[in-house]
């Protein structure tokens, strides 16, 4: 039984055979007019992405399938190549139709080399039913899939770091603009989509725009894959509709004690209890698909100064604001527990927390302040009691 009911219910390569019928241009206007945006966590939207990979001047262009999975807490797209390989598949098939691309590239994470003989099989056996290669099911031109595999930098679930890697040079983010939509692998125009992206692309096509926008918010259509972990009955890959509270969530997954749950992994926010009627969606808590979850019994300090340790250890070092600064929070994090950092300390790490964001070259040292910072501002009281008592600004 899959852990996604509704990949399940996807007849294989339908959507395949609706794209091949249509128009690159009726292709991209399918996606645009589901709404589907980027499952990977930012959100941007996905029928934008390829139209512009569509525009872009250019004889040679690439999709590249981003399962560099490597935020805390998230797990989903090992699901979805685990048990719908051929369904990321087609969707890469797909957006190669859209932008007129005669190469992907799956991007592997390194810990996940126990998938690749299985992911191998499966291109092996859509090759010898025409569904990749010369020609697609008789139309030419063809197109055909690669498997490059990761060694298990988290940087290089950055596309530009992936990128970088994938030309064989260390991964580390390159400076945007150009997108990579514009300027990507070799320089050519690249478009980047998650695992779970593609494979909703594939469902797209098959049942069309307004089936994909009966569920969801109006910004945030469609359901979302979430990796569910930490303090509740019911931890795994769920699949729940844009737009659901944190309490329904909880509430499906036995985690109704919860303290805190941090939504979007490591760089994403820590919500407190009285936050749980928020919603999970692009407008109001923005996710990737991973929920930790905190029980009563959870020091908000030791999770923070897990995460800080994570973003320490992987910041690959380029710029300033994130090599030192993810740096100097974790030490802020360890005095706090030890009962040596001032409050009026906590608050010029916080002004450090919020330069971080705004100075940093890339998203990992954009967002590694984020858990930080909602800590500091949503457990404030409880922090306080932990501050060094002589100096309270
Ligand atoms: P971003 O918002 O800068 O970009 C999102 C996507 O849109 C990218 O593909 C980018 O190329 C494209 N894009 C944005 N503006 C564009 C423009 N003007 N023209 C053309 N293309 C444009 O976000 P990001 O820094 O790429 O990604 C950060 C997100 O990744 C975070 O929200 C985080 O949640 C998520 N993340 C996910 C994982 C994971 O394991 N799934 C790991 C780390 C981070
Ligand atoms: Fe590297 Fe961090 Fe700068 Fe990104 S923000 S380029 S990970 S040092």
């Amino acid at each position: 039984m899959s852990q996604i009911p509704t990949f399940s219910h996807m007849p294989a390569d339908i959507g395949l055979q609706r794209a091949l019928e249509r128009t690159p241009a009726e292709i991209v206007q399918e996606i645009t007019a589901s709404g589907l945006k980027g499952r990977g966590g930012a959100g941007f939207s996905t029928g934008t992405k390829w139209a512009l990979a569509a525009e872009a001047p250019s004889d040679q262009k690439f999709i590249l399938c981003n399962a560099d999975e490597g935020e805390p807490g998230t797990f989903k797209d090992r699901v979805i190549l685990q048990e719908h390989a051929d369904l990321v598949f087609e969707g890469m098939t797909i957006a190669a139709l859209a932008v007129g691309a005669k190469e992907g590239i799956l991007f592997l994470r390194g810990e996940y080399t126990y998938l690749r003989a299985h992911l191998e099989a499966v291109l092996q056996q859509r090759r010898s039913r025409h569904l990749l290669g010369e020609d697609i099911l008789g139309f030419q031109p063809g197109f055909d899939i690669r498997i490059f595999m990761g060694a298990g930098a988290y940087i290089c679930g950055e596309e530009t770091g992936l990128i970088e890697c994938l030309e064989g040079f260390r991964g580390e983010p390159r400076n945007r603009p150009p997108y990579p939509v514009h300027q990507g692998f070799l320089d050519r125009p690249s478009v980047v989509n998650n695992v779970e992206t593609l494979a909703w692309a594939a469902c797209i096509l098959q049942k069309g725009a307004a089936w994909f926008r009966k569920v969801g918010t109006e910004m945030s259509t469609g359901i979302k894959i979430f990796s569910i972990s930490g303090d509740c009955e019911r931890p795994g890959v769920f699949e729940f509709p844009m737009g659901i509270t944190v309490r329904e969530l909880l509430r499906n997954v036995g985690g109704e004690n919860a303290r805190a749950v941090q939504i979007g992994g490591a760089s994403g926010q820590c919500i407190p209890a009285s936050q749980f009627d928020r919603a999970i969606a692009f407008e109001d808590i923005p996710t990737g698909g991973s929920v930790i979850i905190f029980g009563p019994q959870r020091d908000m300090l030791d999770v923070i100064e897990n995460f800080l340790g994570f973003f320490a250890d992987e910041s690959c070092g380029q710029c300033t604001p994130c090599r030192l600064g993810n740096r100097k929070l974790l030490e802020g994090v360890k005095m706090l527990k030890a009962g040596t950092c001032s409050m009026a300390y906590l608050n010029e790490l916080c002004a450090l927390g919020e330069t971080m964001m705004i100075a940093s070259k890339c998203g990992l040292g954009q967002s590694s302040p984020c858990a930080f910072l909602s800590v500091v501002r949503n457990f404030r009281e409880e922090l306080m009691g932990r501050a060094h008592p002589l100096v309270h600004a």
